[in-house]
């Protein structure tokens, strides 16, 4: 672990530590954004990354509010986790949680001892929260209602994010090209929230349809930053790069004016691919290497459960239109529902075959299982509750047997073989003929033979991408 820097100015009256458990290997856009703003406001603000740095004691002693930033499910379970070593640390200090998972997860963070609860744009309310208790004003009206929205979308103003107090770029994910060379990254947001309703996913009950664009001039401040520290590849973590096909575009070219040999990649839905084709060779064009896709099933039933907004063939168009316009496509998956099958699953695996994506695809993505985290729209399904057990607080969400056994069996198998494969250094294409092998077993025949032809490997970054994933038990007591 890095030692964590210690240039922040103690005199400054009001202390505000921001943490982040865990983000995909990225330089955390929601410390430095927020943090631009408490810095101009005149707080003293100290960031820690968890995902690199350990809870130091000199940073954390006299706090007075320690905001921890939960984006995803893997960030929430670690901060649980450090929790009471935060609190152990800054005694004195309003704890704040924010984030997508914060809304949904009010209730336990309320138990656990957590003050403020903020979820959407959160900036205001920090802002608001740390102004008043810097006055000596209550944090809450009452004994313990929180003055802020627990969720707030309105518009906010966006500041150039400091990223000063974090890690150096070099320490974070990595781009890595076919050839195994490797380019430092920037991480930028152009947008936030989403106007889809996928009744999975995590945007969806906090945004609940909306998304909100983050100025051109003020994301182009952030990226040059970024290129100054020697980022050469910047990832666009909006959850969807054309929700506004408009702002993306403008994007795509404002940073390729400047920065012409600086790429980029973005994650971009099957549907909006294919709806607006045209538009790609223009991101080509501006140097976009690869789009991530949420393909998640190639089995229509699931589709429409998810309200994916897609077919299965339109992943085989997503593939094609991009590929014509010679950028990778990097589609991930809900490989494991309660509605997958065996034959669904084989079928997943063949048609990653068929379309020589194999490549393309890291084999973590072949494992993920379903997450219903409270408040997720899937429970709005009928008949879906009965088809779960209890919330586990646990593990965040409310866990599922399938009522087949078998694929259950099947999903444990595959998990232990990847993180075995992983830890061993075994090479994707033995790795798959693995997974090919055990999904065929599981139904009782012989695998056939695999293509010779699996798809080359694409450009990535190197640390792959899911939100759900367990956390691993490093990752869980490294803080
Ligand atoms: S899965 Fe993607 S498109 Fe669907 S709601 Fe979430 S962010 Fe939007």
């Amino acid at each position: 672990m890095a030692a964590l820097p210690q240039e922040h100015a103690r005199t400054l009256p009001f202390k505000v530590v921001l943490i982040n458990p865990y983000e995909l290997g990225r330089q955390p856009f929601a410390l430095a954004a927020p943090a631009a703003l408490l810095k101009r406001e005149g707080h003293a603000v100290s960031c820690i990354d968890l995902s690199l740095q350990t809870l130091d004691p000199a940073v954390l002693e006299g706090a007075d509010v320690v905001g921890i930033y939960v984006g995803m499910h893997t960030a929430t379970r670690i901060a649980l986790e450090a929790l009471p070593r935060i609190k152990a640390l800054a005694p004195n200090a309003h704890i704040c949680v924010y984030g997508l998972y914060a809304p949904m997860n009010e209730a336990l963070l309320r138990r656990l001892g957590v003050g403020t609860v903020l979820g959407g744009e959160i900036e205001p309310a920090l802002l608001a929260l740390c102004a008043r208790l810097r006055e000596g004003r209550p944090a809450c009206a009452g004994q313990t209602n929180q003055i802020e929205p627990v969720v707030s979308l309105g518009k906010v103003e966006f500041e150039v994010p400091d990223r000063s107090g974090l890690p150096k770029l070099s320490s974070y994910a990595h781009l890595v090209l076919p050839d195994e060379t490797t380019r430092i990254v920037g991480f930028a947001e152009g947008s936030r929230g989403c106007k889809h309703l996928c009744r999975h996913c995590p945007v969806v009950p906090v945004y609940q349809g909306k998304f909100r664009v983050v100025p051109v001039d003020v994301v182009m401040e952030d990226i040059r930053q970024q290129v100054k520290e020697g980022a050469t590849h910047i990832s666009f973590g909006d959850p969807d790069f054309f929700n506004g096909p408009t702002h993306g575009l403008r994007l795509a070219r404002a940073l390729h004016e400047p920065f012409p040999g600086v790429t980029f990649d973005a994650t971009i839905k099957v549907q909006h691919i294919i709806d607006h084709a045209e538009l790609l060779p223009e991101l080509k064009r501006c140097g976009c290497l690869f789009i991530t896709s949420a393909v998640e099933s190639v089995d229509d039933d699931i589709l429409r459960i998810l309200d994916k907004n897609h077919q299965g063939l339109d992943f085989d168009r997503a593939v094609a239109l991009t590929r014509d316009a010679g950028i990778a496509l990097a589609p991930t998956f809900v490989a494991f529902t309660p509605w997958t099958t065996l034959e669904g699953y084989i079928a997943l695996l063949r048609r990653l075959m068929e379309l020589q994506l194999v490549g393309s695809v890291p084999p973590v993505q072949l494992t993920i299982r379903l997450l219903v985290p409270e408040g997720s729209y899937l429970l709005q399904l009928p008949g879906f509750r009965e088809q779960i057990k209890a919330f586990d607080s646990a593990v965040l969400g409310y866990p599922w047997d399938h009522a087949d056994a078998r694929v259950d069996r099947l999903q444990q198998t595959i998990t232990a073989w990847v993180a075995r494969s992983e830890s061993d250094g075994i090479v994707r294409r033995e790795v798959f003929a693995g997974i090919w092998r055990m999904a065929h077993e599981a139904v009782g025949r012989a695998a056939p033979e695999l293509a010779e032809n699996l798809g080359a490997p694409i450009p990535r970054l190197s640390e792959p991408w899911y939100c759900c994933a367990e956390p691993t038990e490093q990752q869980l007591r490294s803080f």
